[in-house]
């Protein structure tokens, strides 16, 4: 399998790993079999062990090929083995990989920088974690050191999973078998501003939202509701925190969604693309926002490692000099025209922003378009029973869009049982 090795990095981590996985009735199989002997079984098994990826591709422990239009959940921004990630990413691990937060790395200081000159606003400070939860969770206690304690988020809205986070995430079914989760957080229905005003008071220390809620099903507020949620806060002196781990760094054809209505928020949370696939979360504040972490106030010991800051920076420069935003902005257009020209009976609604699409299903679908979809050599995520996420890789072509219109439609016409469309 010398073709999964570039640079002298085994890229499949798959090491003795390839010798089973080529035996006799090896392959997927195998490896689902050592999974489900040796992990937590907390996402129930995955659907396919993946080996190797290049761009927009990926291929199995038995080498099919499929199209990635899930992009390891919208983080893969320049998708598998791009150039500028694996150079900056090698480049720093070979000269310093680690540092703790009792010393400084450059690029660490220089991701800050790049990130607060993207949000356009002086008077900013970041703080770097290792994942979206642990960006929203040191959010949650910026807005606890406001000296309130109650919090207002969306139902539907996914914010993570640590106690914190999950308490601000509005799916009780996540919260349930873990309450008492931190008090004091109201849920209201998400796009309704009546709601907001009704809900945030003086005593609320934050509202954070999603300005498209991913894990919901790609939800889109209505137009202004971001600006009403900005002004309804600032009456009351409540920080307005807005979760972009899911649609900043580009996704939406924009750095941060929330352009598109003009509202600056206190806190802006990122994850997901910022890293390019290496782990990151970094947690921007403005303002009074940004002086309320104090020395011993909170900490992470890979928070900010110079190899996932690289990385970032990697993704960050690529995005500028392809001028990405462009792209995905007049990609996800051609995908959408795509899904909507005709649009298959089984499609109720295409909704989204840039390369972050839900098409939603005239009934529960959307496992078996996942899986006709996968028969076909192409990866969409099941998100909720009737809605089937899109989020490839922001570098993805036309012609690499246009056989994901081919191989969709044609797992349509599977799933609602007609004979498939002739490719
Ligand atoms: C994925 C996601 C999170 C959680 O990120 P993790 O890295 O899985 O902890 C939080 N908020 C939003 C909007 C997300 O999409």
């Amino acid at each position: 399998m010398s073709d999964g090795v570039h640079g002298g990095v085994d890229l499949a981590g798959a090491g003795e790993g390839v010798t089973d996985l080529v035996g006799a009735d090896a392959g997927n199989a195998a490896l689902t079999r050592r999974w489900q002997g040796a992990m937590m079984d907390n996402f129930g098994t995955p659907r396919l062990p993946l080996v190797r990826g290049r761009g927009v591709r990926v291929w199995d422990a038995e080498g099919n090929e499929y199209l990635d239009f899930v992009g390891g959940i919208a983080v893969n921004s320049l998708g598998h083995a791009h150039p500028a990630v694996v150079r900056a990413v090698s480049e720093q691990v070979a000269s310093l990989g680690h540092v703790s937060n009792l010393f400084m790395a450059e690029p660490t200081v220089r991701l800050a920088e790049r990130l607060l000159r993207l949000a356009g606003r002086p008077d900013g400070r970041v703080y770097f974690s290792n994942s979206g939860a642990e960006a929203n969770e040191a959010a949650f206690k910026i807005g606890r050191l406001t000296g309130r304690t109650h919090m207002v988020s969306a139902s539907g809205g996914f914010h993570g999973r640590t106690m914190g986070a999950l308490a601000l995430t509005g799916q009780p079914a996540k919260q349930r078998p873990f309450r008492p989760l931190p008090g004091d957080v109201t849920h209201v229905p998400y796009g309704d501003a009546e709601a907001l005003r009704d809900a945030v008071t003086p005593d609320t220390a934050l509202l954070m939202l999603e300005p498209v809620q991913g894990e919901n099903g790609v939800v889109v507020p209505p137009p202004g509701y971001l600006r009403a949620a900005r002004e309804i806060t600032a009456a009351t002196g409540t920080l307005l925190v807005l979760d972009e781990i899911q649609t900043g760094i580009g996704r939406t054809g924009r750095w941060f969604a929330a352009e598109t209505e003009g509202v600056d928020a206190d806190v802006v949370t990122l994850a997901k693309g910022l890293g390019g696939g290496l782990p990151i979360g970094a947690t921007l504040a403005f303002g009074r926002a940004a002086r309320l972490l104090t020395p011993g106030a909170h900490g992470s010991t890979f928070g900010g490692n110079p190899v996932v800051c690289a990385a970032a920076l990697a993704v960050l420069d690529t995005i500028e000099q392809a001028g990405l935003l462009d792209h995905v902005a007049r990609t996800g257009q051609r995908l959408r025209h795509g899904l909507e020209h005709p649009r298959h009976p089984l499609v109720r609604e295409v909704r989204g922003a840039g390369l972050l699409l839900g098409v939603v299903l005239a009934g529960d679908a959307a496992a078996r378009v996942q899986g006709a979809a996968e028969d076909r050599g192409l990866l969409v995520n099941a998100v909720m029973p009737d809605v089937v996420r899109i989020a490839p890789p922001l570098i993805v072509s036309d012609s690499e869009v246009d056989i994901f219109l081919d191989r969709f439609r044609a797992a349509l016409g599977e799933a609602l049982g007609e004979v498939p469309a002739a490719a």
